[in-house]
């Protein structure tokens, strides 16, 4: 498997872990664009929900409560923004689901 999130899953490659559990893991952004950018990947290798099916659907619910969750232990009390790159057109570069929260300053609307 050459997918880089299952590497960084698995711990082949090293990450700054924020949360796990048996279905998520949550990690520091290499890149960050805000002061809070965490990535909240499935363990289970899925390209992005573009790929995910009904049998999914409780997994994409639970990274979601994940990522509030995470925010909430951040004190990101003035909001937050949780979202996830599609393909090409959606800007996705990393071919494994992740949700990115990006918070610690204001967002602007709309994205590039
Ligand atoms: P995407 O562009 O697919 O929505 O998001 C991929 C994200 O993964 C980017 O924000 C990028 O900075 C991050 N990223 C890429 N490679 C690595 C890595 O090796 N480690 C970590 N922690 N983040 C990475
Ligand atoms: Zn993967």
């Amino acid at each position: 498997m050459s997918c880089l999130f299952c590497k960084i899953v698995s711990g082949e490659i090293p990450s700054t872990p924020v949360y796990q559990d048996e279905l998520a893991y949550a990690f520091a952004d290499i890149n960050p664009r805000a002061p809070v950018h965490v990535l909240v990947a499935p363990k289970e290798h899925i390209v992005s929900i573009a790929d995910a099916g009904e049998q999914h659907e409780a997994l994409l619910g639970h990274l979601v409560a994940v990522a509030a969750g995470i925010a909430r232990a951040k004190g990101l009390t003035k909001g937050y923004r949780l979202v996830t790159n599609v393909g090409d057109d959606g800007g996705q570069t990393v071919d494994h689901l992740h949700l990115h929260l990006l918070g610690g300053r204001p967002m602007t609307w709309p994205p590039g």
